[in-house]
């Protein structure tokens, strides 16, 4: 069997994007979107990235309000219709949501011919090309170029009581889960000192009577503008200098509570909450990876040329938050997803493979 002209690995925005470019330039692109798997879901790895895992995307470009219900009819497979699509369910008035932003991304890639499959890739070997990629369920190919677009996912702190609890209060996304009744006018701790535990705990404040920021020093990481927001809101609390011992709660209630320990002098606290929030930032996933491309301090894949998403291997490039801890955007990882797809055709144009 031939290599491969390119194949993506990945389903997020950079990983679709990079397909629907790829396929538009005949490069015939081969999509592994990751797999369903029970450890998938429980870290939140699943296909369709990290957009999946959220509600309303008000911020990509081209999505004003409006009821996109007879546009997904027509822009998805009858076939395909995904659940929030069909006629009996309630279609509020709303731009774009994370799932069906994706699915309109993975269809458009589809129409212009990138075939896909339901897969992890779980081994690489990047130091013999054509490149060999190994997957999940025992497939094995070999690739001209590559693009990993792997993401990122939310970080854990590790606890069993929150393991336990995980999807009956215990939460790393506000905006996917913060609207559910058992958070409604009850107290919510959010766990973190970064923007991203500012904007969940302001996010959570819609919903919760009160919520704490529990950060485990006495200042916080997050930039000036979002501190003040945090710091002078009256629904949000600090508790500073804290860490989460336990999560509490019992069967039948989920979470009922949180055990704080102080970083100072070791003093417990217990807080009634309906909720924990974690926002202590995201690990990429990039495991898979090591000792095959040149990864930073923080695991993320380091982009080797300026303005390029080249890495430290000729031939395989790096597109969204698998890249990027900074801007960690949706537009911003489809926009890399192109550039690695560019960067991709003239790579092999320049090797004469195409
Ligand atoms: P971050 O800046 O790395 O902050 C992570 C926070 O979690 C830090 O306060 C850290 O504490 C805390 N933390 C880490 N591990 C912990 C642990 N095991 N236990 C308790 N606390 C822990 O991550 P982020 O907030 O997700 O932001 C990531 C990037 O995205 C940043 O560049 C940020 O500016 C950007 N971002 C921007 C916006 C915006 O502008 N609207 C929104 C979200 C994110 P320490 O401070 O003690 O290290």
């Amino acid at each position: 069997m031939p290599a491969e002209k390119v194949v993506i690995i990945g389903s997020g925005p950079a990983g679709w994007t990079a397909a629907i470019y790829a396929a538009r330039a005949n490069l015939e692109p081969l999509v592994f979107e990751g797999a369903l798997t029970a450890a998938n879901q429980q870290q939140g790895t699943t296909p369709l990235g990290q957009l999946f895992l959220t509600t309303e995307v008000e911020n990509f470009p081209s999505w004003p309000y409006g009821d996109t219900r007879q546009y997904l009819k027509t822009a998805l497979p009858a076939d395909n219709q995904p659940f929030w699509v069909q006629k009996d369910r309630p279609q509020p008035t709303h731009g774009i949501n994370g799932p069906e932003l994706m699915e309109l991304m993975r269809q458009q890639a589809r129409q212009f011919g990138t075939r896909i499959i339901t897969d992890d890739i779980v081994r690489v070997e990047f130091n013999k090309h054509p490149f060999i990629l190994h997957s999940l369920g025992g497939q094995q190919v070999e690739a001209l170029s590559v693009v990993v677009a792997t993401g990122a996912r939310a970080n854990y702190l590790g606890l069993p009581s929150e393991d336990r609890f995980k999807n009956r209060g215990v939460s790393a996304c506000a905006v996917c889960d913060g609207a559910l009744p058992r958070f409604r006018n009850k107290p919510i701790v959010v766990v973190g000192g970064g923007d991203s535990a500012v904007e969940e705990a302001t996010y959570l404040t819609k919903f919760g009577s009160q919520v704490y920021m529990a950060h485990r020093r006495d200042a916080l990481r997050a930039s000036k503008i979002m501190q003040r927001r945090a710091l002078e809101h009256p629904k949000i609390k600090m508790k500073w200098n804290t860490e989460v011992e336990e999560v509490l709660g019992d069967d039948t209630n989920g979470v009922t509570g949180v055990r704080l320990e102080s970083t100072t002098n070791g003093s417990k606290e217990e807080v009634a909450a309906s909720g924990l929030f974690l926002a202590i930032g995201h690990t990429p996933n990039t495991a898979f990876l090591e000792g095959q491309l040149e990864l930073n301090v923080k695991g993320y894949i380091s982009w080797t040329t300026p303005q390029r998403t080249c890495t430290s291997v000729e031939g395989v490039f790096a597109a969204g938050d698998v890249a990027d801890d900074y801007y960690r955007q949706a537009v911003t990882a489809a926009g890399t997803g192109c550039m690695a797809a560019l960067d991709a055709e003239r790579w092999l144009a320049h090797h004469g493979w195409i």
